[in-house]
């Protein structure tokens, strides 16, 4: 019996293993024990590695962020500004107002306080970047609408 249940287990790791092999595996490796983000800050599925948390002598916060196929942040802006940094894969980044761009690997994106954006994976491809939250110390995210997938469509033909 205690042999089946083991055997169990193994096929449980298992799947779950092969459920996050759409996540980078050079990312993985190097920054490995990612946890599925559960709030309603992003459409589809995400993955977060948390780096550095924000403190008083650095005022930074770092994650390594893999988002799905199709998957893709909330509208939203930074206080204190951000750096993207996309180590693998091929998304999207737009800022209110402006066309919607693809980002990839090797990318380095600086998205200014106070400006309204949103970045994520293009509809085929999984994208992974660093997120830097800058100035961490005037404040964090502020969070609005779902960009719906006729915002997240429009940069489709590019
Ligand atoms: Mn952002």
């Amino acid at each position: 019996m205690r042999k089946i249940i083991v055997l169990l287990i193994g096929i449980a790791v298992t799947t779950s293993c092969q459920t996050k092999s759409v996540r980078d595996k050079d990312t993985a490796e190097i920054f490995p024990n990612s946890t599925k983000v559960t709030n309603d800050n992003f459409t589809g599925d995400v993955w977060l590695t948390m780096l550095a948390e924000s403190d008083t002598t650095y005022n930074v916060n770092i994650g390594s962020v893999t988002f799905e196929p199709g998957a893709r942040t909330n509208w939203h802006s930074h206080k204190g500004g951000q750096i993207l940094l996309v180590t693998e894969g091929e998304g999207l980044y737009q800022e209110k107002g402006k066309p919607v761009e693809v980002i990839k690997k090797g990318d380095v994106i600086k998205c200014p306080p106070n400006t309204e954006h949103w970045h994520g994976a293009t509809p085929t491809e999984a994208m992974t970047h660093i997120a830097v939250g800058t100035n961490t110390n005037v404040g964090g995210a502020v969070w609005f609408k779902p960009v719906t997938d006729q915002e997240y469509r429009s940069g489709e033909s590019q």
